[in-house]
This record gives C-alpha cells, structure tokens and sequence, in this order.
C-alpha cells in the first residue's frame, strides 16, 4: 500500500501528461514558456483572486511574500507552532523573528485566542513590532479566518497564508489561498495538488503587491531582465512543471478533491468512537493534504504504528517536534508550557494512507488494523 500513490495518478493521466511533457521538450521554452501563464491564469480563476504568480517552491512563495512585504529586523511575525518548519524558516531568512502560536487540539490549526495572547506579549514586551501572522491550512482544511481576520484588523496585522497543504480547500464555498492579503501554495509532489518535481505559486488581488512579486521572483527586474531595481531571487517555475499541473488542475477540479473527500469520509465512519478523527468545522471543506488520528499517548501512538508497519501499511508522523523546541529555534528561548497544545498533538497524531486513488479495501484494511489494535487495548 502507497501513503500517497502518485504512480496510480500517472497511469490515470499518462495518455495527456505524455503528450504534455513531449510537447515541451519540442517546444525548447523551458523557462516561462506559454504554459506557465496558462496555468497563473487558470490557478487565479479557481481560486477567484484577481493575480496568481507561479514560482520554484512553497519556501520561495512565502518569501516573496515577505520581501513583497518589506519585512525584517526588528518585526515580530506569528505563527503556529505546530507546522512544517518552512512557515518559520521563512521568517528568520528575511531577519524578522518568528512568535509562535498554540494551536487548536481539534482542527489543528492557529488558536484564535492564543494568537491574541501572544500579539498582546509581544507588545507589552516593545521589542518587535508585530507585522503579519502567518496561517498555515494544515492538512487541507483552512484556518480559522472569520475570527483570524478580526484580530488581524483590530492589531493591523497583514495575513500571510500559507497554503502548501490547503489548496482545494474552502470556507462557505470561499477558496482556500483567497483568504490571506497574500497567499500561498506549494506543488510538491505530495501536496494536493503537485507537479513533478518542485514548484509553488503566490496569490492576490494587489496590483501593486503583484508587480513586486513578479519583480522579485526574476532578481528584482525593472523595465526588463537586464534592468535590476532590488535584489531579488531565482523563484520561477518550470514550463515543464507548469504543462504538468495543466493536466493535474483539471483532474483535481473535476473528480480528485471529491474522491479524496469519499475517502476521508469512509475513514471517519469507521473510525468515530474509536480514535480520535479529524474535525471539519460546519461550513468548512478539507482537500485532505493528510487524514491525521489523535491517540491518547506516545506510547500507543508508537505502538499502533509500529503494528500497522508489519501489516504493511505505512503511516507518518506529521509533525513529531513543534515549532518552538526545533534545535534551529533554541534561540528563542521560548518558555516551556507556552504551546501546551502543539507539544500534546506532536505526541499523539498520526496520519494514515489517503489521496484520490486510494480503494476501499485499502481503506477498509487500514481501519481493520486500528480497530483490532485498538480493541487488545
Ligand atoms: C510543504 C510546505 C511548505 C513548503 O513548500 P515547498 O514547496 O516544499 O518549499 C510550506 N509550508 C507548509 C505548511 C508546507 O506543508
């Protein structure tokens, strides 16, 4: 059994993305040939935001975000302590300091009320000037924005979010990667919506803000190439990979994200009652980057795991160390206690086999072995 089984994807796509990849190779437009503003196009039209600015990964995409930003020395930007280590790293690249933030033990997302708490720290404490919070959609289901955005008004806080794991995602029929002032998304192989190697793309409805990061993503061009009006970076995006995710849009749109979400229900049936699945608020709709359990220790969690291996049936941890206690972050001195709930996730979360493809007897196996184990308990 494949946790996320992208050569069944191929075999489905390999008449279009055959064609697709020959076609390039023909062309010779390797670099920002005429699929990649096809797909710019495409991606700002599902999403419904009026700019889409692809790039070379999901790391990049937030940093151009930052640098679109000005953001730096001296500026506090919060995010949530229980994330991939990128929505941080991004951060201290650019000099700024990250804060991190508690999350919510049920969605696993930013904890509107520990954000608060944290932005009202770091001002009594005068030494950062708080700046942006950076939201991750973690494992598909999108942030707490209605309450998130509040807070971002009250304190005059920009949203960056971080949508790596969120794309397909949607509040109220909103789209996830609409909700930031900019967003993000990353199209790493196994993300929900990934290309065939590394690649990433930056959202918004600024006109303004989306001239920089065009300008930003090609070494600060001006006017043209050859004219250099900021340092910036080398962050585009393949045409290769852009002709790639053509074909895998349009996969995703029509059948991918609903299958996906037949798969995750099929979990939460079997399931419910027994260990802890995932939570998708009312009005919420996850695109499933992960299918993520909660178990009541380390030691179960472990155990299961190590159990449904021998089956072979493979599973991951996602995130074993928050944020706060990275050896990268020791820095920080961040006090113990101040994440209880991200430290308690690390813990116990454990992320099982899904993705479009995935069959019900795949399924049914995988709760087969939690359910047994669960019942020798
Ligand atoms: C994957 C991921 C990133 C980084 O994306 P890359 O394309 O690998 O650089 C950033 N944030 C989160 C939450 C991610 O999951």
């Amino acid at each position: 059994m494949q946790f996320r089984d992208l050569k069944k994807q191929y075999q489905v796509l390999k008449q279009d993305m055959d064609a697709a990849l020959t076609d390039t190779a023909a062309s010779a437009a390797f670099i920002m040939g005429k699929p990649v503003k096809e797909l710019e196009a495409e991606l700002a039209a599902y999403v419904g935001v009026k700019h889409c600015v692809s790039c070379a990964n999901g790391t990049d995409a937030l940093t151009l975000a930052l640098k679109t930003w000005g953001i730096g020395k001296g500026d506090a930007v919060f995010v949530p302590d229980f994330t991939f280590f990128s929505s941080a790293e991004v951060v201290s690249l650019e000099g700024a300091t990250p804060v991190f933030v508690d999350v919510d033990k049920d969605t696993f997302n930013l904890d509107a009320a520990d954000l608060e708490e944290k932005i009202g720290e770091t001002v009594a404490k005068g030494e950062l000037t708080p700046k942006v919070i950076i939201t991750v959609d973690l494992f598909g289901l999108p942030a707490d924005y209605p309450r998130i955005r509040k807070i971002a008004d009250t304190y005059r806080l920009l949203i960056l979010e971080d949508g790596a794991q969120g794309f397909g995602g949607e509040i109220s029929g909103k789209k996830a990667c609409g909700f930031g002032d900019i967003s993000t998304t990353s199209f790493f192989p196994a993300k929900p919506l990934g290309c065939y190697g590394d690649g990433g793309a930056v959202f918004t409805d600024n006109d303004e803000w989306a001239a920089l990061l065009d300008s930003y993503r090609v070494h600060g061009k001006g006017q043209f190439k050859y004219d250099n009006v900021r340092i910036g970076m080398n962050s585009r995006l393949d045409t290769l990979q852009a002709a790639v995710l053509k074909i895998k849009l349009k996969a995703f749109r029509e059948y991918e994200v609903a299958d996906i979400n037949r798969a995750a229900a099929r979990y939460t049936e079997k399931l419910q009652g027994k260990v802890k699945t995932p939570v998708v608020p009312e009005g919420y709709y996850s695109s499933w980057a992960q299918y993520t359990i909660r178990l009541d220790s380390k030691e179960q969690r472990d155990a299961l795991q190590a159990v449904l291996k021998e089956q072979g049936i493979p599973t991951m941890v996602y995130y074993p160390t928050p944020m706060h206690d990275q050896t990268a972050y020791k820095n920080l001195k961040v006090p113990v206690g101040s994440c209880p709930v991200a430290e308690q996730l690390c813990h116990t979360v454990l992320s099982l086999p899904i993705h479009p493809y995935i069959s019900e007897e795949d399924i049914d196996s995988v709760c087969e072995g939690i359910l047994t184990f669960i019942a020798k308990k």
